[in-house]
């Protein structure tokens, strides 16, 4: 049986065991919101345990940004010490 018509909302039992297998793990995990450049929306939600550089498209304003994770943890540390 072919399938030509496309669904976003129907989830493959494929799919759902992928979104299952990406999650495992992130529990106990915290993580911190990176705003927009460009309108400052909460664009992206990101676990403690990333790091590097990724590339996200803004939902409000439809730019596209890149983000650099380890830059973000260093101002973050320095945020802490100076109110700690
Ligand atoms: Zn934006």
């Amino acid at each position: 049986m072919r399938m030509d018509s496309h669904s976003k909302m129907r989830l493959s039992d494929k799919t759902l065991e992928k979104i299952r297998r990406h999650e495992a793990g992130t529990e106990g995990l915290s993580y911190r919101t990176i705003t927009c450049h460009h309108c400052e929306h909460k664009t992206i939600q990101i676990f403690e345990d990333s790091s590097g550089h990724i590339r996200a498209k803004c939902k409000k304003c439809g730019e596209e940004s890149t983000y650099n994770l380890a830059l973000r943890r260093m101002i973050v540390k320095w945020n802490r010490r100076g109110l700690g």
